[in-house]
């Protein structure tokens, strides 16, 4: 190889480890209670449903980040490694205000990974029995933070829906994956799998 190439390319692969190293936890707010509400007052609520019901629906963020670093997933670089979970007591206020002043009880949890602290996990879902509060949810999760446990909490507390990611399929997929975000993990594919509670699982 010329000098020039090997310059290009050592350039190059420099370039990528800068745009694949996740942000530093110095760039995000660490305390998320301290966020507003979103001023879902101005949002015209009636217009988001839960697609298969059709019943009023919100997104909720509970928490952002992930340690994790799937392939095809960028979390890590526009939320970070460090998975930074509201106070339970901040998210059940908010779950309150929705239910109480928009009428919503059905949430989707919009957060990167919901499912990393087991506790955390449970001690939401518990509040939300607590409360006496009658809402659906939906989440995203990982195969391996959680346990039998944990998933029969959620359950009960009113989640319908988790969506796993998962890194398998065939290595058509998996080259063209790499070469569109190039990582050190060895395989790639983006795909998901959805299991409604107490029904089947589909991929997709
Ligand atoms: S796919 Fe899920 S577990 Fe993987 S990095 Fe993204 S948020 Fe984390």
């Amino acid at each position: 190889m010329r000098r020039a190439d090997r310059r290009r390319r050592r350039s190059h692969l420099a370039a990528r480890r800068r745009r694949d190293r996740p942000q530093s936890l110095a760039c995000f707010t660490r305390d998320l209670d301290v966020l507003p509400f979103p001023t879902r007052h101005l949002c015209r609520n009636e217009l988001y449903v839960r697609p298969d019901t059709g019943a009023p629906q919100t997104t909720l963020v509970t928490n952002r980040g992930c340690p994790h670093r799937c392939t095809y997933c960028l979390a890590s670089q526009v939320a970070g490694l460090a998975n930074r979970y509201r106070s339970v007591e901040n998210v059940l206020a908010e779950i309150r205000e929705c239910v109480e002043r928009y009428r919503i009880t059905s949430f989707l949890f919009r957060s990167d990974l919901f499912t990393q602290d087991a506790a955390w996990v449970r001690r939401l879902c518990a509040a939300i029995l607590d409360a006496g509060l009658q809402i659906s949810w939906a989440c995203n999760a990982r195969v391996d933070t959680v346990d039998a446990e944990t998933l029969a909490w959620m359950k009960r507390a009113g989640c319908w829906i988790a969506s796993f990611g998962s890194r398998v399929v065939t290595k058509r997929r998996s080259t063209a994956s790499r070469r569109t975000r190039p990582s050190p993990m060895p395989t790639a594919p983006s795909s998901s799998v959805v299991r409604p509670a107490s029904s089947r699982a589909s991929i997709y």
